[in-house]
């Protein structure tokens, strides 16, 4: 007689990408058993709430070009968690804010005073160029990328575009999404982020954004406060090995494990599983360090965009402030203001052990430059501090992580759903999180 048994895996990492491959494989109708070392879901999409404050601490926006997330909420039936925002960005320059609309970009950007005629004119290369490449970049992964690799942003710009649209138009486009500078990231990374990200308008989830991990989460068996400890493969079994939240030690398996986290957690658990090659791939990736500062003001700034991107002549360290009170209703008490700063890697690094005073010290009259009378408008601040943040795409790095790839052993049961393969987003991690649902289902047939 036939048992129906069902196929089983264990997923470790309860952060966006863990919870979509959980999900996707619970549609399928396997046994699924999610294991989290925080005692909540979402990872680095945290939400904190302090003071009658909403504030995210991780991703807070996400553009509407996100198609793997959306589905993903609509085959959640999360629709009602949606809350759509305007695409307006700012960016400062010379004591003036200048403001591009999202939903026209490039009527706005041939209609501002933020750059000149030259600098207008040199878009089309960006154009071209992006136009080119454009098959190369995707979610899933960057590896047929490496033919378009050609060095850093700033090399890019020196050989084909000029010095004020790289410093007001491009590498603050970086700078508010990695934390990086133009020297240190691939021209590739800046294509992914017109193809992908920039788009003509956004949204952020309802109540906080930890609430879609959360609500995903709700619907599986996903298990907190569990350290795992390592990721193998016995016969055609995955083991893994962890620390249970009462602090005993356990091991399980299951026909797959997929590990769904950075690629810095991939390294530390599957060191038997990778090759020497791919080890050194994960230990040479970079991801941006982010101390990330969140402050109730008592009245909301004269700042009429989402976004403002500040260029590094505006200030070297300050890359980004997000207006959070215009996410949606709730997210400040009435006629209050919220306003998170985010800085580059090389302050995040600095900062990453400084005291909360000595952040604050420091951070407060760089964003004063934008925001006048800033420190005596603050009711509450908050800081973050996030030592894995954001990949940053380094020249190579395309060829690198197709190397990785073609060193996958066929067949293997433990499987990654992780940022090492693309860009560090929400939609990447969803769409990693489908991949290795779909490479599971692929692998172990009925
Ligand atoms: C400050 C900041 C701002 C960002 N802003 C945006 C944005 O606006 N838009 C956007 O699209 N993206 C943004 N991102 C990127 C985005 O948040 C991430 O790419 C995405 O959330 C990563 O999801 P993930 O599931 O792959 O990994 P994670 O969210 O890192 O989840 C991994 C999970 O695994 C768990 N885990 C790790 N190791 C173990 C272990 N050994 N045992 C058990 N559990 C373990 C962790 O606790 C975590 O919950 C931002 C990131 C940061 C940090």
């Amino acid at each position: 007689m036939k048992t129906d048994v069902k196929k089983r895996a264990i997923v470790i990492g309860a952060g966006i990408g863990g919870v979509t491959a959980g999900f996707r494989l619970r549609e399928a109708g396997w046994d699924v058993r999610i294991l989290e070392r925080q005692t909540i879901a979402g990872g680095r999409m945290r939400t904190v709430r302090q003071g009658g404050f909403v504030i995210d601490v991780g991703a807070g926006v996400l553009p509407s070009s996100y198609k793997a997330v959306l589905k993903l909420i609509a085959d959640a039936r999360l629709d009602g968690l949606i809350d759509q925002l305007a695409g307006q960005i700012a960016v400062p320059r010379d004591g003036k804010i200048h403001y591009l609309d999202m939903s026209q970009l490039a009527v706005s950007l041939m209609k501002t005073s933020l750059i000149g005629w030259r600098s207008k004119l040199n878009l089309l290369r960006i154009s071209f160029d992006l136009w080119r490449a454009r098959n190369t970049l995707g979610f899933d992964t960057i590896s047929a990328a490496a033919a378009f690799d050609s060095g850093n942003v700033a090399q890019y710009a020196a050989r084909h575009l000029d010095k004020e649209l790289l410093d007001y138009v491009v590498e603050p486009s970086l700078r508010t999404l990695y934390l990086n500078n133009a020297n240190e990231t691939s021209i590739i990374e800046f294509f992914w982020f017109m193809k992908n990200l920039s788009s003509d308008s956004s949204f952020c989830i309802k109540g906080g954004m930890d609430q879609l991990a959360a609500a995903v989460a709700a619907t599986l068996p996903v298990e907190y406060g569990v350290q795992v400890n390592q990721v193998a493969q016995d016969g055609d079994q995955a083991v893994v090995t962890f620390t249970d939240a009462e602090g005993t030690a356990r091991t399980a398996s299951a026909d797959i494990a997929i590990v769904a986290a950075d690629g810095k957690v991939v390294a530390d658990l599957c060191r038997t599983m990778l090759s020497q090659e791919q080890l050194g791939y994960l230990a040479n990736m970079r991801y941006s360090t982010s101390v990330n500062l969140h402050f109730g003001l008592r009245r909301v700034p004269d700042v009429q965009a989402l976004i403002v991107q500040v260029p590094a002549p505006v200030d070297p360290h300050l890359a980004a402030l997000v207006m959070d009170h215009l996410k949606g209703p709730g997210r400040a008490p009435a006629e209050k203001g919220l306003v998170s700063a985010f800085f580059d890697d090389a302050w995040g690094q600095r900062m990453l052990h400084a005291t909360d005073e000595e952040i604050f010290a420091d951070a407060i009259p760089r964003i004063a430059k934008i925001i006048p009378g800033f420190s005596g408008m603050i009711e509450i601040q908050h800081a973050e501090r996030w030592k894995y943040a954001a990949t940053i795409t380094e020249p190579g790095q395309c060829a690198a992580i197709g190397r990785f790839e073609a060193q996958e052993k066929p067949g293997s049961r433990v499987l990654f759903a992780s940022d090492l393969y693309a860009p560090s987003s929400v939609n990447t991690c969803v769409v990693q999180g489908e991949r290795a649902a779909q490479a599971a289902m692929a692998l172990v047939q009925a």
